[in-house]
């Protein structure tokens, strides 16, 4: 059986580092009421405050997460930084290949799937985002999309514990339309079933998959009942004082 895990993308928020200690001392209220054997919670502020309140979240239970990376070793990449450089600063977590980064920064799925491999040559726990648009779902091709930017990353995978996958409709993300909880278990399920396909059935039962898209306290119940949803990755509702509800209810 596989362990929850639910992460917090804070994006870019807040707007200052003391707004962030700030909800995670009303987080820490909260704590008496998770089961930390049941739910691994990774949480993925700005990469500038990252080393700063790296303490403060790991005081919590909970471990830091880049929300990107470098594709590179070190050298002449202005404004990057690498796998390597996380785990020197203790940051053992990063997401890559989220929808934002893909639309709004152009990467490709050849950029993630050499991200991946970066990560893995350096012990880095990777949650690999995929997703179709809203344009794709409508035209049928939602598991084509999420096959094809999941198999750009299979060939770079020897780890696969290192791995965790979240499926981030683009069309549920900040939208406030949240997939249903059957909409998410029948492309999770799909997901899983094409990493049986192409890893084997051992790592398509092992590796945990998040949904993520509009997850919030009230809608949170649900989805988890649904067997192939391993956790959230939640963006918006991750600001607030009662994420915390969303942890607990996981765990
Ligand atoms: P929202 O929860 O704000 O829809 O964002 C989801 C997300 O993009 C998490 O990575």
């Amino acid at each position: 059986s596989r362990k929850f895990i639910v992460g917090g993308n804070w994006k870019c928020n807040p707007a200052t580092v003391r707004e962030a200690n700030t909800l995670l001392k009303e987080w820490k209220k909260a704590l008496p009421n998770v089961d930390k054997s049941k739910v691994d919670v990774v949480i993925c502020p700005p990469a500038l405050w990252m080393s700063s309140l790296n303490e403060s979240i790991e005081a919590l239970g909970m471990s830091t997460c880049a929300q990107n990376v470098g594709k590179n070793d070190a050298g002449a990449f202005t404004g990057e930084w690498t796998a390597s450089n996380l785990q020197d600063i203790n940051i053992s977590w990063t997401l890559i290949g989220h929808s934002e980064r893909r639309t709004k920064y152009g990467e490709s799925d050849a950029d993630v799937a050499e991200k991946v491999a970066k990560c893995q040559d350096a012990g880095l726990n990777v949650i690999l985002c995929i997703g179709e648009t809203l344009e794709e779902r409508e035209g049928g091709k939602t598991d084509e999309v999420n096959k094809r930017q999941l198999g750009a990353v299979i060939p770079k995978v020897k780890d696969w514990d290192k791995i965790v996958i979240a499926y981030e409709p683009v069309w549920a993300i900040g939208t406030g339309k949240v997939a249903t909880p059957d909409q998410a278990e029948e492309t999770q399920a799909a997901i899983r079933a094409y990493l049986k396909e192409a890893a084997g059935a051992a790592v398509a039962d092992k590796v945990r998959i998040q949904y993520g898209g509009s997850v919030t306290r009230d809608n949170c119940a649900e989805l988890i009942t649904k067997p192939n949803i391993d956790g959230f990755l939640v963006g918006g509702a991750s600001l607030k004082p009662t994420f915390m509800d969303i942890v607990s209810a996981v765990g």
